[in-house]
């Protein structure tokens, strides 16, 4: 398996370095857990924004999305179990001060999986491992659970009622809004309703650039289905032949590595328990392998009993083997009818649904919850399209058309001869009516295919002298610099089929 060839640290300094990512408020030091996407950043993550909408919601008939508020009603996170329960273990240094998240201190010292260690638990493995902090090699603090939601407070005089909180996670707006949505779509189960928003935590150690941040995004759907109909899903068939990595619960008891399997295989061995779980684990899967991710990088992993969070019955993780390991990538969660029923008892509103086959009314279960970080899907994609080219000697961003920030790059071939550049750039406010495109002058041609190269820019058109008499330029591939010459009037019509996909060597005369 091809291992990824940077380290999450030098992916960050690449993504400051091309204007993917910076560190939040830099020139006060910034403030750790925070980041701004830069001019190519933004459009890297809009797309993927763009592709996930299009996949689950556009394409779909059974899912319609919803856009909610940042700031609920604190009744929303007392419902769904978060102000009670939305912790992290926090330990800190006596001397020092530093602060500790109790199970990553843990993981990190004693190199062991502390998924679903109890606050006891993690004390009794400080004091008997003896551990200090790290940093200083003082006695540390009792640990201490400390709730993650970010607070606010909502008017202009601060009471104890006027507290609010950031959404820790886009799930609950759904079920807040469950009614008023299933009965404006007129949706009848199964169906789903998705979201794309930014969601906070209060992380006590934020950690691996995007990876852990106190500020993010999430692109998430809630799958609602009949109580009674749990493992009815019309679609399993699309997927029934599709391949993954896959490392049950039962493996990882065993000491097992993960294997090769099929859906079909999963589900006949009855180690993933519904066809709606396995049918969106494969479509999430296939989702980031259809935009050109490797496939060798991902696996499913069955969260073991003491991993799973209060309200889930069955989760998977779909995980990506990032330079710092297998990491989660999205969480597949079954939440059954928890939320509904906890909202249902809070809020006093009867958020069921009726049935028209059995004229019974009935509380719809979340047979399967994808909820996936956009910035964790954005260090995926980046992972998986850096290449450094030797023979170029330059680094080539290979993402997929669909995903390339800039997809048209246009040079006029020199940069002091007027007819020339005034050419260029015609050709160039042309094409950015339908792509985005970048017009460069300066530096060599080369240097120019090589900047275009490190930030994705898919196609690249040059404007030569020829190109004065015989209105034809050169386009050239990002991927294999395969280069070709077409007439102006056709090249809008062929970068449209080289961005679908299509081999450029097929769309016109090659040149050597
Ligand atoms: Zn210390």
């Amino acid at each position: 398996m091809d291992k990824p060839k940077l380290t999450i640290d030098e992916m960050a300094v690449f993504c400051k370095r091309k204007g993917f990512v910076y560190p939040n408020s830099e020139i006060y030091g910034g403030i750790s857990g925070f980041y701004d996407f830069g001019h190519i950043g933004v459009e890297l993550k809009n797309n993927i924004k763009k592709e996930w909408w299009k996949t689950f919601v556009h394409e779909r008939d059974d899912i319609v999305g919803i856009d909610g508020s940042i700031i609920a009603h604190p009744m929303v996170w007392k419902a769904s179990g978060h102000i009670d329960g939305f912790t992290d273990v926090l330990i800190d240094c006596t001397k020092c001060g530093t602060r500790f998240r109790g199970d990553t201190l843990i993981e990190d010292k004693l190199k062991i999986l502390t998924a679903g260690m109890s606050l006891e638990d993690i004390a009794k493995e400080l004091k008997q491992h003896k551990i200090k902090c790290l940093k200083c090699g003082n006695e540390l603090s009792e640990p201490k659970r400390f709730n993650l939601m970010f607070s606010t407070n909502v008017g202009p005089v601060q009471t104890s009622s006027s507290v609010a909180f950031l959404r820790p996670e886009t799930a609950q707006i759904i079920f807040a809004d469950f009614r008023l949505v299933q009965e404006n779509a007129r949706l009848k189960l199964p169906f789903g309703i998705a979201q794309i928003g930014k969601a906070f935590r209060n992380e006590i150690s934020p950690r691996d650039f995007l990876f852990r941040m106190r500020e993010f995004e999430q692109m998430e759907i809630e799958y609602f289905v009949h109580p009674e109909k749990q493992d009815e899903c019309e679609f399993i068939k699309d997927v029934l032949d599709y391949e993954l990595n896959v490392l049950s619960a039962e493996m990882q008891k065993q000491n097992k590595k993960m294997q090769k399997m099929t859906i079909k295989d999963c589900l006949n061995k009855k180690i993933i328990k519904t066809k709606w779980h396995a049918y969106w684990l494969a479509m999430m899967h296939k989702w980031f392998v259809d935009l050109g991710a490797n496939s060798e990088h991902f696996r499913i992993r069955q969260h073991v009993k003491n991993e799973l969070s209060h309200y889930a019955l069955e989760t998977w993780d779909l995980e990506y083997e990032f330079p710092f390991g297998w990491k989660e990538l999205q969480g597949l969660s079954n939440r059954t009818d928890f939320d509904l029923k906890q909202h249902i008892e809070h809020s006093k509103t009867d958020l069921s649904i009726f049935d028209e086959e059995t004229k019974k009314k009935i509380i719809p279960h979340v047979i399967c919850e994808p909820s996936q970080g956009v910035e964790r899907a954005f260090l995926v994609f980046m992972f998986d399209a850096y290449h450094y080219d030797k023979s170029r000697d330059n680094v080539v961003l290979k993402l997929h058309p669909r995903l390339a920030p800039i997809k048209v790059g246009v040079f006029p071939l020199v940069s002091n001869k007027k007819e020339l550049v005034d050419k260029a750039k015609e050709i160039y406010c042309n094409l950015k009516a339908e792509w985005t495109c970048t017009f460069d002058v300066s530096g060599s041609i080369g240097r120019r295919y090589a900047r275009a190269d490190e930030i994705g820019v898919y196609a690249c058109v040059t404007v030569d002298f020829e190109s004065l008499d015989d209105e034809s330029v050169t386009i050239r591939s990002r991927d294999t610099t395969e280069q070709i010459r077409v007439k102006i009037k056709d090249l809008k019509e062929i970068l449209k089929k080289f961005l679908d996909g299509e081999r450029l060597g097929k769309l016109g005369e090659r040149v050597e």
